[in-house]
């Protein structure tokens, strides 16, 4: 980014907030994805995939809390992915497993979001030549339905990377 060309030691520096071009401006209220994307809020709008402002959804602190914290937690297991070392494996199975600690505990959050607004978790897909994308839901393996232009199973409100 054009700031950071004169600043050697930008990534020291704490993360500037979000542009307001880049957050969801969506009037009529479209579905949340829990997404983590290596940014303080995880919410994402299922329409044009911005940044949405968790006081455009409106929810209690305590689960502003737990967000942030499920937030930092996944991105544990990212990053050790990322990393592509001795944990990469390790870190790739959890994140490949609906069932894995960091999986459930997003998607209770959803569950806790959806009275709020409807929400989805957003299920993070690699994708390379050896790998097809998915046509089943990865946690109940029913077949995807088509909504917002995305890939969804609307029972377990998960909604495909791709
Ligand atoms: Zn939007
Ligand atoms: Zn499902």
């Amino acid at each position: 980014m054009a700031e950071h060309r004169n600043d050697p030691f930008w990534k020291l520096r704490p993360p500037p907030p979000t542009p307001e071009d880049e957050l969801c401006a969506c009037v009529d209220g479209p579905p949340i994805m829990l997404q983590a994307h290596l940014s303080p809020n995880p919410l994402s709008c299922i329409a044009c995939n911005s940044e949405v402002p968790p006081e455009c959804v409106g929810f209690p602190e305590k689960l502003a809390e737990e967000l942030a914290s499920w937030q930092s937690f996944h991105d544990c297991f990212y990053v050790l992915w990322l990393d592509s070392g001795a944990f990469e494996s390790w870190a790739e199975a959890q994140l490949d497993d609906p069932a894995s600690t960091v999986h459930m505990r997003g998607r209770a959050l959803v569950s806790e979001l959806n009275v709020f607004r409807r929400a989805y978790y957003w299920w993070f897909q690699r994708v390379d030549e050896t790998i097809e994308p998915r046509t089943s839901c990865p946690v109940c393996e029913r077949h995807l339905t088509e909504a917002h232009g995305r890939r969804i199973c609307e029972p377990c409100a998960v909604v495909l990377a791709v």
